[in-house]
């Protein structure tokens, strides 16, 4: 029997498989298939520190009804799966009420806060200290109104330990010569990071995991059958006396099995990849107003976004990598589109924009490492690290109430 048997190989499982390993325990790691595409692969690649403000921003609900009358704008609902995810929306609602805001900051500050501490040390081990380019990012606004309404949560970005500061047009410009010049103001963001190829991360860890010892099955899994088995769809058995969920937006299934309740949807995010781009970005660009964003990996220039809620198994539609493609050629005049490859990812999104970390209260042997929604990669390390305590009973480095299941 395993000491810990880790369900998803993504970046999330993976961490967390190699932070117990490390610890010593023998580690069993399920996943459908090792290979296959995830959203740990096609993301932006940015460690997004500053992103400590939940995605239910007070004031974004009129913005989002505009959003949503264009077909292939920054937010899209299949109407069909809206009374499925009613709950779901109604919580996010909640997230946006001030109390409630401030709190999650809160939490999510103090995760991402902490995030070097963690990753630095697990990209040393694997081999990928050379494909963390620490050269800030820059967040770019067309207006003047837009930059003046986004102040207070800037400011509140700075209280919760963020380091920015405001550059003019002028700066903009010099910052990232390549963007078009329309941009009247920039925030530069100085601890934001990207990697060079979140597919290769995934991999040299994956490399990592099996070199320290961990056994592989490839399975479906079922449900958690207490105490300690997970079942595949093929009626094997996989054991061990810990049980870790990393399934991102799969999860839900896995925590209802043993009676945990949770709020978790796909939200569907889309990117095109220009292997051929031709321009010098620098760093990651977010565009502020467009709701999108460029990170210049080592594979090409990546432009994505887009919030898409249709559940889990509807088919992609690509067409949304089109429009951002579009985007992209008009604020970064000149790429080259050439051999771009589009691609949708699942990001585990919970309401409230927070992780769902820590062990299960019903069955305390069951731990949760998902719903980390937009910041999976930034947050991979730290969740592993708290995974870790927990499966060592070590009091964990940060309080964990506020990212328990509990909460649903
Ligand atoms: C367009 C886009 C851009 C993004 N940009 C960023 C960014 O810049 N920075 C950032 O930090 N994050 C970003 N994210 C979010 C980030 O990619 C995710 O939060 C993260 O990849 C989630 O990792 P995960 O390991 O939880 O899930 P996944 O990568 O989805 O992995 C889950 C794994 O579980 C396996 N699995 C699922 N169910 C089962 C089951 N029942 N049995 C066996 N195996 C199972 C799957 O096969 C998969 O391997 C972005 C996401 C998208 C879509």
């Amino acid at each position: 029997m395993a000491d810990v048997v880790v369900i998803g190989a993504g970046i999330v499982g993976l961490a967390c498989a190699w932070a117990a390993s490390r610890d010593g325990a023998r580690v069993t790691i399920v996943d459908r298939e090792f290979e296959g595409d995830r959203a740990s692969h096609g993301n932006a690649g940015g460690i997004a520190v500053t992103e400590s403000t939940p995605i239910a921003v007070h004031g974004m609900f009129t913005k989002a009804a505009k959003w949503l009358i264009d077909p292939l704008g920054p937010l899209a609902l299949d109407w069909k799966h809206v009374p499925k995810a009613l709950p779901w929306f109604m919580a996010f609602r909640r997230a946006s009420e001030p109390a409630r805001f401030q709190a999650i900051s809160h939490a999510l500050a103090l995760l991402n806060n902490r995030v070097y501490d963690d990753i630095l040390p697990m990209f040393d081990d694997i081999g990928a200290s050379a494909m963390l380019y620490r050269r800030g990012a820059l967040t770019v606004y067309e207006t003047d109104e837009a930059f003046a309404a986004d102040q207070p949560e800037w400011s509140f970005k700075r209280e919760l330990g963020a380091r920015w500061h405001a550059l003019n047009a002028q700066q903009v410009r010099e910052c990232e010569p390549s963007l078009a010049h329309v941009f009247r103001h920039g925030v530069f963001l100085d601890d934001w990071s990207h990697i060079g190829d979140p597919r290769r991360i995934v991999t040299l860890l994956r490399e990592r995991v099996r070199a320290l010892g961990a056994r592989f099955v490839t399975g479906f899994a079922r449900g958690i059958e207490t105490p300690g088995s997970v079942l595949l769809e093929d009626g094997a058995r996989v054991k061990g006396r810990r049980i870790v969920i990393a399934a991102g937006a799969w999860s839900k299934a896995l925590a209802n099995s043993i009676g945990d309740n949770v709020l978790l949807e796909s939200e569907r995010g889309y990117n095109a990849t220009l292997p051929k781009h031709g321009v010098a970005l620098t760093r990651e660009v977010i565009f502020a107003e467009r709701k999108f964003v460029a990170t210049p990996l080592d594979v090409g220039l990546r432009i994505g976004g887009a919030a898409e809620f249709a559940g889990i198994d509807a088919p992609p539609n690509y067409r949304r990598s089109d429009a951002l493609l579009a985007l992209g050629k008009r604020f970064i005049p000149g790429i080259d589109d050439t051999d771009a490859a589009k691609w949708m990812g699942h990001r585990p999104a919970t309401p409230d924009s927070l992780p769902v970390i820590g062990a299960s209260p019903r069955t305390p042997s069951v731990v949760y490492a998902f719903g980390h929604g937009h910041l999976g990669l930034t947050q991979s390390a730290t969740t592993a690290a708290l995974v870790a305590d927990v499966l060592a009973n070590r009091a964990p480095r940060v309080p964990l109430t506020p990212y328990s299941i509990a909460r649903f």
